[in-house]
């Protein structure tokens, strides 16, 4: 146990923001570094808990109480091989997790729980910058090949594993550039890109062969991978999104969030759709809904609302959902403060009924009305209805599942038993491999809109069970099978 009585002495502390006013006139994080001391501290408030409900809450099985002791005891070489041991990108998850460990944290029953997160990103940062993150390259190869299809973390977590157990991996990407969401989604100030590039890096450097603009059911057929490789895993995320058919939807101006990010995120603030002087409106209340907002900021909007057909959430939690489990809770992500900055609103329980559309058919405004509960249906309360000016609107609704391209509906037709499942998804067994054979489902393309923890959680895992499908014995770890889902 790190120290203690430490979990007594220190109170729970976390970097500080940098200042709105200086961090919307840039694209980078908007953490300020964080001291050694002041993480030891941190590191020191674990209480090594006998049973630690921080590895139940962690879909990776991470193993915090031992690198809480290593950073306490300075050890931090040690302390990146155990962390490594159950996650291959802490840096992904260290800076983007909700981190259901912390809500976990035996600590948060009576007090603030452990800075699980930040001890995570300080120890991947020190390694990087030490020289201590190296290619590791297999040993011995076994002349398989394996195709992985889509880059997100579930991609590269599965790829990353195969490569090391020996196999020729190669990950096609349809994007031009290599990291799924991490990448064209998640904007700059929440993670730096850097991140992504030089994990790529050392990934090549063991091996792993990336191919990006390859379309995988237009470019190349599943047929034809099929031929090319002995086991295929399909990692290509939910990205079919959900839409609002109300009137007015075509105006010019109504773009899907996952159509507004990935320009802005390419061109950093150089975006073919810009929020520049504009009123824009973000609709959804959830992460995506705040990147589109943090990201109007920095592209200089004139003003900006948040809109959520949900009523607010409590700021603590409620008894329905005690510990440790993960609560939906009121939160104030950095862009939501720097909405709150600038004068913008978070207006709940409201629904759009009508785009509206000026002479040219572009955006002027949106038509709303309050709406009670979901136990009520959405109703609409009369009398609320109003307008509010909008030349650009963010639809942040969620995702629906897997696109039902060519690739997944060729794989439907030459699959043994249903190949989705009854919410859309594409079907696994218990080791991950869809109803045909030798092709395996990893990430939101068979759990649904999830997280990037369980992604890589399920990367690994599939990968284990696609190494013991083509070698007939494993010696990779599997973090979770396809079943598990948050502790709610
Ligand atoms: C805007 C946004 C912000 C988010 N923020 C967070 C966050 O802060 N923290 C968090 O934990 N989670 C967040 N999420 C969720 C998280 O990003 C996803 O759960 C995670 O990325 C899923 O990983 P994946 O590997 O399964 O799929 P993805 O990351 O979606 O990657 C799938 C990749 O497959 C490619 N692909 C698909 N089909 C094909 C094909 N036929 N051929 C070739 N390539 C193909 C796609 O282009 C894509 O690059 C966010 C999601 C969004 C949309
Ligand atoms: S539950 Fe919290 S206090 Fe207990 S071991 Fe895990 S991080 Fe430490």
């Amino acid at each position: 146990m790190a120290d203690p009585k430490g979990f007594l002495t220190h109170d729970r502390e976390l970097p500080q923001r940098r200042p709105v006013d200086v961090r919307i006139r840039d694209w980078r994080e908007v953490y300020d570094a964080f001291p050694a001391e002041k993480l030891t501290r941190q590191a020191a408030r674990c209480m090594d808990c006998g049973i630690p409900f921080c590895h139940n809450g962690c879909p990776l099985g991470n193993l915090i109480p031992e690198w809480n002791d290593l950073v306490y005891r300075d050890d931090w070489r040690e302390a990146i091989e155990r962390l490594h041991a159950t996650n291959n990108f802490p840096e992904f998850t260290g800076r983007l997790c909700p981190a259901p460990c912390e809500m976990a944290c035996v600590l948060g029953i009576n007090a603030d729980p452990v800075a699980i997160k930040r001890v995570e990103v300080e120890i991947i940062d020190r390694a990087f910058a030490e020289g201590w993150v190296t290619p590791q390259p297999p040993l011995a190869r076994t002349g398989k090949k394996v195709a992985v299809v889509g880059s997100g973390p579930a991609g590269l977590a599965a790829a990353q594993q195969l490569t090391r157990a020996g196999h020729d991996v190669v990950v096609f990407e349809r994007a031009d550039a290599i990291g799924g969401l991490l990448r064209y989604g998640i904007p700059e100030f929440k993670m730096e890109k850097r991140n992504i590039d030089r994990r790529i890096e050392q990934m090549a450097a063991e091996g792993t062969e990336f191919r990006t603009g390859v379309n995988v059911g237009v470019d190349v057929t599943a047929a034809q991978l099929r031929a090319e490789f002995d086991a295929i895993v399909l990692a290509g995320g939910a990205t079919a999104w959900r839409d609002l058919p109300v009137p007015g939807r075509d105006a010019e101006g109504v773009y899907q969030a996952m159509e507004y990010l990935p320009p802005a995120n390419k061109g950093f603030g150089d975006s073919s759709i810009s929020a520049r002087g504009k009123h824009v409106v973000v609709i959804g209340g959830g992460d995506t809904g705040a990147d589109c907002i943090g990201t109007a900021v920095r592209q200089g909007a004139a003003s900006i609302t948040q809109l959520e057909i949900m009523p607010k959430p409590p700021a603590d939690r409620p008894g329905s959902q005690p510990w440790p489990t993960f609560p939906m809770l009121f939160k104030m992500e950095s862009a939501h403060e720097e909405l709150a900055e600038l004068g913008g609103d978070r207006v709940y329980a409201v629904s759009t009924t009508e785009f509206v559309k000026d002479a040219e058919g572009r955006l002027a405004a949106l038509r709303l009305i309050d709406v009670e509960g979901p136990a009520a249906g959405f109703k609409p309360v009369p009398g609320t209805e109003r307008e509010i000016p909008a030349q650009l609107v963010t639809l942040a609704m969620g995702f629906l599942g897997p696109e039902k391209g060519g690739l997944l509906t060729e794989l439907a037709e030459l699959s043994a038993g249903e190949f989705f499942d009854p919410r859309g998804n594409v079907a696994r067994n218990r080791s991950y491999q869809t109803g045909v054979d030798g092709v395996f489902a990893a990430g939101d393309m068979g759990r649904g809109q999830s997280l990037i923890v369980w992604a890589i959680a399920e990367g690994r895992s599939a990968a284990a069970a696609v190494d013991e499908y083509l070698t007939g014995q494993t010696a990779l770890p599997v973090a979770i099978p396809p079943t598990a889902r948050p502790l709610v």
